[in-house]
C-alpha cells in the first residue's frame, strides 16, 4: 500500500474517533487529508487598527498593552478584558469565557487578532477574537468542517501531516510536463494550497493542482474511448432510416437526420457505438432513439430503452408504440409495477427474440431479463442512472451500441471535450411549428393576479404547475411546497383538484401523482423540481415559477419546457422577489427559447458553479478543477493527455504508474465503464 493510501488514524493525534468525523467530510485516508482543499482562505494581513473596516473580519497586529481583568457575569459566564495598540490606534478586547485564551495574552507580547472589530468612530473593539502569534503566511485556510470538528482542528491535522510526509512521494507530473506548463511540483502545490504565502503562491498552486486534475480526467476518459475502440460489435448490414422515416407522421429535422446518420454509421462500424444525443427539450431525441432502435431491429437484433422513472418509460413506450405502429416491430415496457406474470411473459418473449424493443425502468437490470441477441441500449437522461444500473444494463448484450440521450444543454466544444469517450450529436433545430412559450418574469405584488390567470385556464379544462424551490436547512422567508399545497388548497384554490409533488416522497407515490396529474384529475400540480426532467403532459399549459431568481436560467427553461407540449397556446410565468441583478437575469428568459443561448447566458452570469450540479453528467467528482472555468487548463491538459496516451496508451511505462494509479484513483468513486 502506498503512504498515500494509509488510513487516517495512522496519524498522530487522530484517533478513532476523530477518524470517524474526518469520514463524515469524505476525508478517510492520507491522499484525501492532503486533497482536501481549503473552501475559502482569511486573509491574516494585518490592518492599522485606525483601518480596520466595519462590515467584515480583519486581522490587527497589535500589542497587549495591559493585564487581562477578569468579569464574573453569571454563573458560567466570564468576561475578559484587556487593550491593545499597535502604536497609532487602541483596540478594546473582549474575551467570552475562554480562560485558556486570556491567559495567553501577556502585556508588552505582540499577537494577532482576526475577528470583526466593532466599536465607534473613536473607540473600536473586537469580541472573541481568534489570537496567533505573528509569523506565518497571510492567507489562513478555512475547510468545510462539521460538528466536533472545526476548521482549525482540520487546519493542524494538515500542518502535522505536511510536516511528517516522508520524502520521495512519487509526483504523477513528469518533469518535462511541468516545465512545458510552468508547474509547481507536487508537494509545493499542496503545501502552497493549504498554507499559501501570499496570494500568487496560492494562484500557483491552484493551477498546478487543476491541471493534474484536468489531466488525469483527460487520461481516464481517453483510455475508457480506446478501450472500446478495441471491443468488436456486430456491425448493421444495411441502413433502414429511409423506410423508418416514412413512417413517421412528421418530416424529420435536419438536426435528427444528421444525428441518425451519424448513430447508423457508427452502428456500421466494427466497434460498439457509444454515443451522446444531445437536444433541448422538445427537440426530439425520442425519435432518434427509435430510428436507431429500427436499424438494429431490422438488422436482426434486439434494442432497449430505459428511462429514469416509470412515468418517463410508459410515456417513451406510448410514443414509441405510436412510432413504429406501423413498422410490424414489437413494443414492451417493463417496469417495477409490471404484473410477476406479465414479466415472466415478457422475459420469455425477449430471450425466445419474439419480442423486438422493449422500454422500462431500472426493472430490466434485473436478472431474469435475457435477451436473445441485444444490438442496442439506449438510456434516457442517462446522469439520473447509477453506474451499476447502466453496466447491468449494458451487460445484457454482447458489446452493443450505446446511446445516451440527454436535455442537459452544454455548449459543444465543452461538451467534446468532456465527454472525451463518447460522441455526441446535437439536435440543435426545433421541429417545425413549435408555439413559443411566452415567458414574463413579474415581482410578488403580481401574484393574485397571477392567481386568477391560473384559474381561467383550469376553468377551460387546462392544467397547470406551480414550482417551488426545495427548501433546504437554514433557508428563511421559503415555504416549502408541502407548506404552499395547504396553503393554497385550503385558500384561493379551495375548488380545483390540486396536488403535491416533492423528492422526499415515495417512488411509487410520485409515480401515482404524476399520473392523477396526466390523466387530468389533478388540475393543478404544486412541485419542486422533480418535474423538471421530461415529463410530457399536452393539457398542461401554464408554469409559475415561484423564487424564480434562485434557480439558474438553465434549469428554469428546462422547468419551462414541461409545457407548449401540445397544440395549446402556453405561458411561464417568473415570480421573483428579486428587483435587482438576479431579477433581471430573467430577462433573458422572456426573450429566447434557445436552450443553448440560454445556458451561454447562465455561465456568464452565474459562473459555472452551479451550472454543473454535482455527478450530473456521472463525471468523477472532481475536488478543485471547474471544467467550465478552466477551459484553457483542460484543453493544454487534453492535447498533453493525447499526447502521451500515444506513446503509452496503456500508461505502463515505469515513469507512468503514478499517472495510472492516479486515473484509478479520480475514477474508483464512480467504478469502471460509467459512462458507457
Ligand atoms: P425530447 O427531445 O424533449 O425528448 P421528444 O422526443 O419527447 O423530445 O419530442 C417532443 C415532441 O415532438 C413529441 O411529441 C414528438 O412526437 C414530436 N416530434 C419529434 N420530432 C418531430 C419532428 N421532426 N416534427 C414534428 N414533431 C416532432
Ligand atoms: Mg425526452
Amino acid at each position: 500500500m502506498s503512504y498515500l493510501d494509509r488510513p487516517l488514524n495512522a496519524l498522530k493525534g487522530i484517533g478513532e474517533q476523530r477518524a470517524k468525523l474526518f469520514k463524515k467530510l469524505g476525508v478517510t485516508d492520507i491522499y484525501s487529508l492532503l486533497t482536501f482543499f481549503p473552501r475559502a482562505y482569511e486573509d491574516w494581513s494585518p490592518v492599522p487598527i485606525a483601518e480596520a473596516p466595519f462590515d467584515r473580519p480583519c486581522c490587527i497586529k497589535a500589542e497587549v498593552i495591559c493585564e487581562v481583568t477578569a468579569h464574573y457575569i453569571r454563573e458560567g459566564m466570564t468576561l475578559y478584558k484587556t487593550v491593545c495598540s499597535d502604536g497609532e490606534g487602541r483596540l478594546e478586547l473582549t474575551i467570552f469565557n475562554n480562560r485558556y485564551a486570556a491567559a495567553r495574552l501577556k502585556p508588552g507580547r505582540e499577537y494577532l487578532f482576526y475577528g470583526s472589530a466593532g466599536g465607534g468612530l473613536l473607540r473600536r473593539e473586537m469580541a472573541s477574537p481568534e489570537i496567533r502569534d505573528p509569523g506565518g503566511g497571510a492567507l489562513n485556510p478555512v475547510y468545510r468542517s462539521t460538528a466536533g470538528l472545526s476548521t482549525r482542528i482540520i487546519e493542524n491535522a494538515v500542518k502535522v501531516l505536511l510536516r511528517s510526509l516522508p520524502p520521495g512521494i512519487p509526483d504523477c507530473l513528469s518533469p518535462e510536463i511541468l516545465k512545458e506548463h510552468g508547474l509547481l511540483r507536487w508537494y509545493d502545490a499542496v503545501k502552497n494550497i493549504h498554507f499559501p504565502a501570499d496570494g500568487e503562491a496560492l494562484e500557483n498552486a491552484r493551477k498546478r493542482l487543476i491541471f493534474e486534475e484536468l489531466f488525469v480526467l483527460q487520461l481516464g476518459l481517453l483510455r475508457r474511448k480506446s478501450r472500446n475502440l478495441a471491443a468488436n460489435a456486430a456491425p448493421l448490414q444495411e441502413d433502414f432510416t429511409v423506410g423508418f422515416a416514412s413512417f413517421l407522421p412528421f418530416a424529420l429535422t435536419g438536426a435528427q437526420t444528421r444525428a441518425i446518420s451519424d448513430a447508423v454509421s457508427d452502428m456500421r462500424g466494427k466497434h460498439p457505438m457509444n454515443r451522446l444525443i444531445q437536444g433541448d427539450v422538445g427537440s426530439g431525441k425520442t425519435a432518434v432513439a427509435a430510428a436507431a432502435a429500427y436499424n438494429v431491429i431490422k438488422n436482426g437484433y434486439q434494442a432497449v430503452m430505459m428511462a429514469p422513472t416509470e412515468i418517463l418509460a410508459e410515456q417513451h413506450y406510448r410514443s414509441v408504440s405510436e412510432l413504429f405502429a406501423e413498422t410490424g416491430v414489437s413494443v414492451g415496457l417493463l417496469t417495477g409495477s409490471t404484473s410477476a406474470r406479465e414479466k415472466k411473459l415478457i422475459a420469455g418473449r425477449l430471450e425466445s427474440g419474439e419480442l423486438d424493443f422493449i422500454v422500462g425502468t431500472h426493472a430490466l437490470t434485473e436478472d431474469y431479463v435475457r435477451f436473445k441477441r441485444l444490438g442496442l441500449a439506449v438510456t434516457d437522461e442517462q446522469h439520473r442512472f447509477g453506474v451499476a444500473q447502466r453496466a447491468l444494463l449494458y451487460a445484457k448484450g454482447e458489446n452493443p451500441h450505446l446511446m445516451v440521450m440527454s436535455a442537459t444543454p452544454i455548449p459543444r466544444t465543452l461538451s467534446l471535450m468532456i465527454y472525451g469517450d463518447l460522441d455526441v450529436s446535437l439536435l440543435d433545430e426545433m421541429p417545425a411549428g413549435r408555439k413559443k412559450i411566452e415567458t414574463y418574469a413579474v415581482g410578488t405584488k403580481l401574484r393574485p393576479r397571477v392567481y386568477n390567470y391560473i384559474k381561467k385556464h383550469l376553468d377551460e379544462g387546462l392544467q397547470g404547475y406551480i414550482v417551488c424551490p426545495a427548501v433546504e436547512e437554514g433557508d428563511t422567508g421559503l415555504v416549502s411546497a408541502e407548506e404552499y399545497y395547504e396553503k393554497l388548497r385550503n385558500g384561493v384554490f379551495r375548488e380545483y383538484n390540486l396536488g403535491l409533488l416533492h423528492g422526499r416522497m415515495k417512488a411509487s407515490r410520485k409515480d401515482q401523482v404524476m399520473r392523477a396529474f396526466a390523466s387530468g384529475e389533478i388540475q393543478l400540480l404544486i412541485a419542486t423540481t422533480v418535474i423538471e426532467v421530461g415529463i410530457d403532459v399536452k393539457n398542461a399549459v401554464i408554469i409559475v415559477i415561484e423564487n424564480a431568481e434562485r434557480f439558474g436560467l438553465s434549469q428554469l427553461h428546462q422547468l419551462r419546457g414541461r409545457v407548449g407540449r401540445g397544440e395549446h397556446a402556453s405561458s411561464c410565468i417568473l415570480i421573483s422577489g428579486a428587483e435587482n441583478e438576479s431579477g433581471r437575469r430573467l430577462e433573458v428568459l422572456c426573450k429566447t427559447a434557445d436552450g443553448f443561448k440560454i445556458a451561454e447566458e447562465d455561465l456568464k452570469l452565474r459562473g459555472p458553479g452551479d451550472f454543473f450540479g454535482r455527478r450530473q453528467h456521472g463525471l468523477p467528482q472532481l475536488k478543485i478543477a471547474d471544467i467550465l472555468q478552466d477551459t484553457g487548463l483542460l484543453s493544454a491538459a487534453k492535447d498533453t493527455a493525447v499526447r502521451l496516451l500515444k506513446n503509452d496508451p496503456e500508461l505502463s511505462a515505469p515513469a507512468h504508474i503514478p499517472l495510472a494509479l492516479q486515473t484509478e484513483r479520480l475514477f474508483s468513486d464512480i467504478g469502471e465503464g460509467s459512462l458507457n
